[in-house]
């Protein structure tokens, strides 16, 4: 099995599998996801052996200065901010919730795991009848035809393996960078989130996981910003220690379901490659949705199911 990318799904999927090879395309590790993660179950604490915090998330809706209920009209404003579509979004309920934390260095934590087998520095360019393709000769294929599982965002896979039709979906904007703020603030210890539906700050969510604030704000973020978190959150900030982070693809805008659906059915029964993870399926999944996804592939990409796609 060759794993493309390691991300924190390329990482789950390389420690559910122990022979995997994990081909990743920078040169060392530098944890992708600075966003807010929280879990809904144990499941990837599970599998990969990390305790998480089980915790409960109080949350709330901020607007014109006013905490206020859940309506339609807010699911829609916010939904239309973080995606420029209308769907629906986690600020339609805000009852409290359990959710799972993971250590805030989690990834790093998978990454120590898997040194052995994970070969950094390795673009892949291409995926050809003799086996995978990159910049430098870091990795030998083992076999040409090894099972694949790839993270990669659905556009770079097209382009490796020159499905170019299903580029012209993203020709318009199909994902929003994000900007996203944290910082410490000592001796705190909650769980809480605040969305904000309005279309004249950027910032469209902030949280507090344990002594973490995250705040996540579709443009850079102005003074004003940062007084309507303190007054949402009931918090004072020091501005001073917000860190500053971007995420380059943040929110996604679906595409067409058929063609996205037929270019994952292609990639696994033309090259045995296996899409795996928000991304690379171009889907707005969690983590837990992805553990069922590894064993799913795991389970097809045995030969005689692998056979069964192809003929079917
Ligand atoms: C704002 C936001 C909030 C989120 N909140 C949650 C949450 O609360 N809970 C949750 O479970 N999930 C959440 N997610 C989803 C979660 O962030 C993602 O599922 C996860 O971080 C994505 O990891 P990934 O491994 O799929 O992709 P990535 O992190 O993008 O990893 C892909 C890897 O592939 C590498 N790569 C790219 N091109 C190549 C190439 N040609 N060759 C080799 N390597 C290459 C990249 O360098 C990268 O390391 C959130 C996502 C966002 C954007």
């Amino acid at each position: 099995m060759i794993i493309f990318g390691a991300g924190l799904a390329g990482c789950i999927a390389g420690i559910m599998n122990a022979d995997a090879t994990i081909l990743e395309g920078s040169s060392e590790h530098r944890p992708n996801h600075q966003a807010l993660l929280r879990f809904r179950s144990p499941i990837v604490s599970e599998v990969t052996g990390v305790p998480f915090e089980k915790v409960h998330v109080q949350k709330a809706i901020w607007f014109e200065g006013k905490e206020r209920d859940p309506s339609p009209r807010f699911t829609a404003l916010y939904s239309r901010k973080v995606t420029g579509g209308v769907s629906r979004r986690s600020i339609y309920n805000i009852d409290d919730e359990v959710r799972y934390i993971a250590p805030r260095d989690f990834h790093t934590i998978l990454i120590r795991r898997l040194l052995n087998r994970l070969i950094f520095d390795f673009k892949v360019q291409a995926v050809g009848v003799t086996g995978v393709v990159g910049e430098n000769d870091r990795y030998q294929p083992r076999e040409a035809k090894e099972p694949i599982i790839t993270t990669l965002p659905l556009p770079t896979m097209a382009l490796i393996t020159g499905y170019s039709s299903i580029l012209e979906e993203f020709s318009g904007e199909r994902s929003k960078p994000i900007e996203v703020y944290r910082s410490t603030i000592p001796g705190c210890n909650i769980h809480t989130t605040v969305y904000y539906p309005q279309f004249d700050s950027p910032v469209y969510r902030s949280s507090i996981t344990g002594d973490q604030l995250i705040i996540e704000a579709m443009r850079p973020l102005r003074h004003n910003d940062l007084n309507m978190v303190e007054s949402a959150m009931g918090i004072v900030l020091d501005k001073e220690s917000l860190k500053h982070y971007q995420q380059p693809i943040g929110k996604l805008t679906p595409i067409d379901d058929q063609q996205r659906r037929n270019f994952i059915f292609n990639l696994t029964t033309k090259h045995n490659i296996f899409s795996l993870g928000r991304f690379a399926t171009w889907r707005n999944i969690l983590l837990d949705d992805v553990v069922h996804d590894i064993y799913q592939i795991n389970r097809l990409s045995q030969d005689d199911h692998y056979q069964l796609l192809k003929e079917s």
